[in-house]
């Protein structure tokens, strides 16, 4: 999609801190840390809420609800993570292709 930060991120258009990619989804890390290690997984596929996926989506997320445990000990979060799906405004979701926030690498407040 045009104009989205996260299309160009993956596409390769604009750089980031690229630690895993595939077919189907990029992790790279978040610009403004919240923790130690804070890493956003993407899909490549552009779409802005769990509300708005097509049926091939909906597997692309399925697939990386499989992968990110599988990656997490290479991203330097093996002692667990939070993970945080922000949907839509009112969640504080700023930038509007899906994204999965993994937060850890210490121990997070409750
Ligand atoms: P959200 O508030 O859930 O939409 O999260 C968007 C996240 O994207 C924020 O944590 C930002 O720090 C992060 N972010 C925005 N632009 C970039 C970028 N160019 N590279 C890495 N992270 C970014």
């Amino acid at each position: 999609m045009e104009n989205c930060i996260f299309c160009k991120i993956a596409n390769g258009e604009i750089p980031a801190a690229k630690l895993y990619e595939d077919e189907e989804m990029v992790v790279f890390r978040d610009l403004h840390p919240q923790a130690k290690v804070h890493v956003l997984a993407v899909p490549r596929q552009h779409f802005k809420l769990f509300a708005d996926m097509n049926a091939e989506q909906a597997e692309i997320v399925k697939n990386m609800l499989v992968k990110i445990p599988q990656i997490a000990p290479s991203l330097g979060l093996a002692d667990g993570y939070r993970l945080i799906v922000n949907q839509g405004e009112n969640a504080g979701q700023t930038v509007f292709h899906l994204h999965m926030h993994l937060l850890g690498g210490e121990k997070l407040p409750e």
